[in-house]
């Protein structure tokens, strides 16, 4: 039998507002805990909660940056259950009527096609805070630094076919939510973390199968692997004549395994109810529009803009606007350089390596995109080519100073002056008269070896295409 899988992700993304989203206090990642909740966060009795207004902002952006309806009169409302580290014994979201209605985005796929994939809603809510095991023997350690702090709860329909579908649409709302800066997407410090609903269907059906959740996903990576394993579990289940219980799934990477958390049956009735404490959240096309005025350039607009001024391919284009900071960083070396596609060689090649090795983010490039662009020039107007370019960039790299200060100082500046190449020619020939007389008996494979020992000769520095042709004619006219 044929599987189909069907996946659908609740994605929550950490807003980043100064402070929380109904009270006053900072909401600064890694603070000495309990030091950033006030009254507010702590739910002590008679205090009463104040909508921050840069996060109706930042949802209403969000809902632009995927073409949703937004709700012109949204609600919080209670979503009650006990918790040590939800002191109110409540969290306040949204649920009847989130503030952003049914939008979408469109991922590429690893064939080169590309695919829409729905967005149901996305929410506002407060976090929870967090529970601390590690530091306590036979206690947990409440800190209600993280209580308050504003999340947008965005929940796919289920739209996802493949783990690897998954991985690209969390990956483009990663890529959307810091374009459009509502979030700074830190996903080891939980800025950005998932819940993945995982079923599957006989290939054909039309009904979905029964869904499991899984819980709190916080890389791409994990993201594929939990999904991936959880289809293997319902297939073997299916396969083995059983039933596929809904219920919620924990990932625990370091077992590669998921496994159970809570079923249906002990799943809490959350009890919604609005808040009194909170008016509806009332949004005006005035104030629609006023926020339409600060979008950038969305991640597909720029792509496309690459591929027609750049002529990139579209999948160079892809990588290269994944990220707001990269596309940047490119655009300002094609600025310096003029030459688009030596700069995207260069960014995604020799640059992106470096990176990914030293697990550096583009910000944290130690070779700026203008050193880069002078480095490039360099090329372009033939002062140093392939080879000798690599070691300019790593001397960049290491901090060695920019481009022209280095090729300078190492005196690595490419030979053009062709009397010398000629006569160094000239000698490499003079010594070598065996595979002269081999190069003209045929063998035009031995024309390697001879700019192999002109290049040896010159530390590499010699100009390859003229080394090429000066030889061929020199090799010719004998
Ligand atoms: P809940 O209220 O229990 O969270 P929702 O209906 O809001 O459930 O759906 C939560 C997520 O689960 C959504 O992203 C949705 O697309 C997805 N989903 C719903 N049914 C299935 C299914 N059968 N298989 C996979 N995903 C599903
Ligand atoms: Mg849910």
């Amino acid at each position: 039998m044929e599987w189909e899988t069907v996946i659908g992700l609740e994605i929550h993304t950490q807003l980043a507002t100064r402070s929380k989203i109904f009270s006053g206090a900072a909401t600064a990642y890694g603070a000495e805990p309990n030091t950033q909740a006030c009254a507010v966060d702590l739910g002590l009795p008679g205090v009463l909660p104040v909508l921050n207004g840069e996060v109706v902002r930042m949802a209403i952006k969000f809902g632009l940056a995927i073409d949703a309806e937004i709700t012109p009169l949204s609600v919080f409302a209670r979503k009650n259950y006990f918790y040590p580290d939800l002191p109110k014994g409540y969290q306040i979201s949204q649920f009847e009527l989130p503030i952003v209605g049914k939008g979408q985005v469109t991922i590429e796929l690893a064939d080169g096609s590309s695919k829409v994939v729905g967005v149901t809603r996305a929410h506002l809510e407060e976090d929870a805070g967090k529970s601390l095991h590690e530091d306590f023997h036979g206690m947990t350690g409440i800190d209600l630094n993280r209580a308050g702090t504003p999340l947008l709860e965005i929940v796919s329909e289920p739209d996802m076919r493949s783990a690897q579908e998954a991985v690209a649409y969390m990956r483009k709302i990663h890529s959307i939510v810091r374009y459009i800066e509502i979030s700074d997407g830190n996903m080891q410090e939980g800025s950005f973390r998932c819940d993945a609903n995982v079923s599957v269907r006989p290939k054909g059906q039309k009904e979905f199968g029964t869904r499991a959740e899984l819980k709190n996903i916080n890389s791409f990576r994990f993201v594929e692997k939990a999904i991936e394993l959880e289809v293997e579990r319902q297939i073997d289940i299916l396969e083995s004549g059983g039933t596929v219980v809904q219920e919620t799934r924990l990932y625990d990477a370091n077992r590669n395994e998921t496994r159970s958390m809570r079923s249906k049956e002990e799943a809490m009735d959350y009890r919604y109810f609005p808040d009194p404490d909170l008016l509806p959240v009332q949004v005006t096309d005035e104030d629609i529009e006023k926020v339409r005025q600060t979008l950038p350039e969305l991640p597909d607009a720029k792509k496309a803009r690459f591929v027609e001024d750049y002529s990139l391919s579209s999948e160079d284009a892809g990588i290269l606007t994944a990220s707001r900071e990269l596309s940047i960083y490119f655009e300002t070396v094609v600025e310096g350089c003029g030459e688009a596609k030596l700069a995207a060689n260069w960014v995604m090649g020799e640059l992106g390596g470096y990176l990914n090795r030293e697990n550096l983010d583009i910000g944290n490039s130690p070779v700026s995109a203008e050193m880069l662009a002078g480095m490039l020039k360099r090329i372009s107007d033939n002062t140093i080519y392939g080879k000798i370019a690599k070691e300019v960039f790593e001397a960049m790299w290491k901090g060695e100073g920019d481009a022209d200060a280095i090729i300078d100082s190492k005196g690595l500046k490419q030979i053009t002056d062709s009397g010398a190449i000629e006569s160094l020619i000239d000698e490499v020939l003079a010594n070598n008269p065996k595979q002269v007389e081999e190069y003209r008996g045929g063998k035009e494979k031995m024309l390697g070896f001879f700019v192999g020992q002109i290049m040896k000769a010159t530390g590499g520095k010699a100009n390859p295409g003229q080394v090429n042709q000066i030889l061929k004619e020199k090799l010719k006219g004998g």
